[in-house]
């Protein structure tokens, strides 16, 4: 079919996302998008309901993850497309990262009642629909209960990166990350570069063997779209692209608002073949 289109980045409440692996289905499928790839925050718990319900409804879905890596003390978000869900190593590292989520939370819970904010670590479970806690959980328990009147209020006064109530969390290294992705048959992708600031944290990912970059994103300018396109073609990287929508989780719906032509998964899929069997290492 012609004028197919991906949106190659997309949670669920799996993660953090707010729709059921059903209703991300259903929702790619009202917006006209073709194929989309699931990729929860350490988790793959929402890609066989995902896959069952793409089948029911023709959408393509693909498996995947979004791992978060520490590089050069940043933390670079890279996306495993294609992964073999199923891999044992995979799934008992991403137990033990979600599992280590739990204390992190906690801490963080302790840090807002220093500013004043009453919030249960319960409070915040009862959000997390998966085995995955996270900080926008924490967020939406921060809004409802009236702290803050927006999610990006929670994250740019109190939770974000270095701000005073954030806590990082425990994370696998760069290489760590790549290669458990590469053995779970994934191809390894740096998801929303432009949050790293920093394009030499890129070029390094790509000296321990990053396979992609996430051109598009959501709301991003034209221009450092095409800057990412340059990158990827002087480094000969793949590139995707993804809404990164985590339903009603931050304060608008963003599947649609990325869509991609078909070729890129079709690159993504050839450039897999062409490294099926070998252990993977672009
Ligand atoms: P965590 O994995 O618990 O560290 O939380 C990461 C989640 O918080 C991801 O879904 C991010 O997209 C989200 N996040 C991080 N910074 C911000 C921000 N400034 N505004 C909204 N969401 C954010
Ligand atoms: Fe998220
Ligand atoms: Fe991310
Ligand atoms: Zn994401």
């Amino acid at each position: 079919m012609k004028n197919k289109c991906a949106d190659l980045h997309i949670h669920t409440i799996a993660s953090d996302g707010t729709f059921s692996p059903r209703r991300v289905v259903q929702e790619a499928a009202k917006k006209g998008i073709h194929a989309i790839a699931i990729t929860d925050h350490d988790t793959v718990q929402g890609i066989p309901e995902a896959i069952k319900a793409g089948r029911d409804m023709n959408i393509e879905v693909i498996p995947g993850v979004e791992l978060a890596a520490d590089e050069r003390g940043s933390e670079a978000h890279i996306l495993g497309l294609f992964i073999d869900w199923e891999n044992k190593t995979l799934q008992d590292a991403l137990k033990n990262l979600s599992v280590q989520r739990v204390s992190r939370m906690k801490k963080m819970i302790f840090k807002l009642a220093q500013f004043g904010m009453n919030i249960k670590f319960e409070e915040v479970l009862e959000l997390a629909k998966g085995e995955v806690i996270g900080r926008l959980h924490l967020a939406q328990v921060m809004k409802k209960k009236g702290y803050v009147e927006y999610i990006a209020e929670a994250f740019n006064k109190y939770i974000g990166d270095r701000k005073a109530c954030y806590v990082s969390r425990y994370k696998l290294s760069s290489e760590e990350t790549i290669s458990l992705i590469h053995r779970a048959g994934g191809v390894s992708i740096i998801a929303h570069p432009m949050l790293l600031h920093n394009d030499d944290i890129i070029i390094d990912l790509i000296k321990k063997g990053l396979c992609g970059i996430e051109a598009f994103y959501n709301h991003q300018p034209k221009k450092i779209t095409e800057h990412y396109e340059k990158l990827a073609k002087d480094y000969g990287l793949l590139v995707t692209g993804g809404s990164d929508c985590h339903g009603e989780g931050k304060d608008r719906i963003l599947i649609g608002s990325v869509k991609i032509p078909y070729e890129y998964v079709e690159r993504l899929k050839k450039y897999r073949e062409s490294v099926s069997g070998k252990n993977i290492h672009c």
